[in-house]
């Protein structure tokens, strides 16, 4: 992984030593000798992660990392603090000012750099969040719409035993707003489906369960696992062991905590990753809107245009099956729009669309795919078939005029339909089918409208 960290100390040999470990690991490394300095190359060289030294004269760490946070430029730049002084005051007010971890020197190489991939994997997910707020239109309101849902946040405790487990929810009862569970291992592996919404947002997991390693493993299996893999997890460990440390961060733990711990520095901790959480469901939301939105029509809420050939070229590679193809083209639609004006036209295409959708099973395809044309596709089907179809989706729309707000009488609306069968094996394109029913449209069109048409062409 490649990444960019500003190490901030004001120690020369300190950034030197530092510089030498982050190298090592491929890593492009820019310095800083004091807190103003650190803040200006935060901003002007945009690093991944800033390693910062808690004990500076002029400003502290501390202080450097406030301004950070309250910075949007910044805000979301990992912050690593460094300091000699282990002690817990200290360390949980770097934790407030919004620090991600906190590591005492002399630093240890494999906690550090387990802790640098970790916190690079998350940064990468904000990274991505903020581009998408900037590029996708509507993903503000979306993501809007979106935290208005958010719920405090779903806490589960899988902890060795059920002393330990209630010791934990005590402590942490009081401090988090959320809803504090404690959860068997077992329920947490098998009680979730992926449509769950009722799956924890956190999983605090003990290394150890009944078996040495086992949260681990069960970390291991979370991760992997489709309802429960964007959960964010904390792993606690018996107090010093750095080495199942590193390896909990590179299973996929998003924060580890050492065992005896402070309930206030988990809570800090807890409230954090759902923090990221959110951020992160926030993204999947909006690529989801996005993969919609690319796929449907607006105004109908149906297929569009490439949507509705992608599929038809998916129901006609299934084996076998016949297709029968239809053109629907809404008659002198020109005169509704000159006479009423584009609004009111707007509004026929929308009730056009909901009768053709209730006149069709759900697996026939519909799609919007011209101005007031639409693709209708039905999978086994033959002539007869396609004909009574055709000709009950005429009558949907051509049975009742349209009655609308804004037009004092209601509106008779028609139209005509070209319907050309596929044959199965006979290596016709979409294309010829396309146009074999386009030609079938023009007919029906030609011989006064409102009307059916099958095309008798098939091809050779
Ligand atoms: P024909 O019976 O031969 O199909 O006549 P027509 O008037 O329906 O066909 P023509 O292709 O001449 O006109 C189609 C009209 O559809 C022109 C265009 O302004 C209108 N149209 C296309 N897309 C939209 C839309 O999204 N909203 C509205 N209101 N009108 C649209
Ligand atoms: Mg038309
Ligand atoms: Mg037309």
């Amino acid at each position: 992984m490649t990444g960019r960290i500003l190490v901030v100390d004001d120690v020369a040999t300190n950034r030197i030593v530092m510089k030498v470990k982050l190298a090592a690991a491929c890593y492009a490394v820019e310095q800083a000798d004091c807190g103003l300095a650190a803040l200006a190359v935060a901003r002007s060289a945009a690093p991944d992660l800033i390693l910062l030294d808690v004990v500076m004269p002029e400003m502290s760490g501390l202080e450097v990392c406030r301004r950070l946070k309250a910075d949007p430029e910044t805000a979301d730049i990992p912050v690593i603090l460094v300091t000699a002084l282990a002690d817990h005051a200290s360390k949980m007010a770097g934790l407030e000012a919004g620090a991600d971890d906190f590591l005492t020197k002399p630093v240890d190489e494999v906690t550090l750099l387990a802790r640098v991939r970790s916190l690079l994997r998350a940064r990468d997910t904000a990274r991505e969040l903020k581009l998408r707020g900037q590029t996708t239109p509507g993903f503000a309101e979306a993501a809007a719409g979106f935290a208005a849902r958010e719920t405090p946040g779903r806490i589960a405790l899988i902890a060795s035993g059920p002393k330990g487990a209630v010791l934990w929810k005590t402590a942490l009862d009081d401090r988090l707003g959320g809803e504090v569970s404690i959860l068997p291992r077992d329920a947490a592996l098998g009680s979730f489906g992926a449509d769950d919404t009722d799956v924890p947002d956190v999983f605090v997991i003990a290394a150890d369960l009944s078996h040495r390693n086992e949260g681990l493993r069960l970390l291991s299996d979370l991760r992997s696992r489709p309802a429960t893999r964007h959960a964010a997890t904390v792993m606690i460990l018996p107090d010093g062991d750095a080495e199942r440390a590193a390896i909990a961060l590179d299973l996929g733990a998003h924060d580890i905590l050492y065992d005896p711990f402070d309930a206030a520095e988990l809570a800090i901790r807890i409230r954090a990753q759902l923090g990221r959480k959110r951020q992160a469901d926030r993204l999947r939301a909006s690529l989801r809107l996005e993969l919609e939105m690319a796929v449907t029509d607006s105004l109908t809420g149906l297929h569009n245009r490439r949507k509705g050939l992608f599929e038809l070229e998916r129901m006609l590679a299934r084996d076998g099956t016949a297709v029968a193809v239809m053109l629907l083209d809404i008659d002198h639609f020109k005169q509704v729009n000159d006479v009423h004006g584009h609004a009111v036209g707007d509004s026929v295409l929308h009730g056009v669309a909901r009768r053709l959708r209730s006149a069709l099973r759900s697996g026939d395809l519909l799609a919007r795919i011209g101005g007031e044309e639409f693709l209708v596709a039905l999978p086994d089907c033959d002539a007869a078939h396609a004909l009574s179809i055709a000709e009950g989706l005429r009558k949907a729309v051509a049975g009742q005029a349209f009655c609308l707000d804004a037009v004092d009488r209601a509106l008779a609306i028609t139209l005509s339909v070209g319907i050309a069968l596929s044959r199965p094996g006979s290596g016709e394109t979409t294309q010829s089918l396309l146009d074999r029913a386009d030609a079938a449209l023009y007919g029906a069109k030609a011989h006064g409208r409102d009307q059916v048409t099958l095309s008798n062409v098939s091809a050779a």
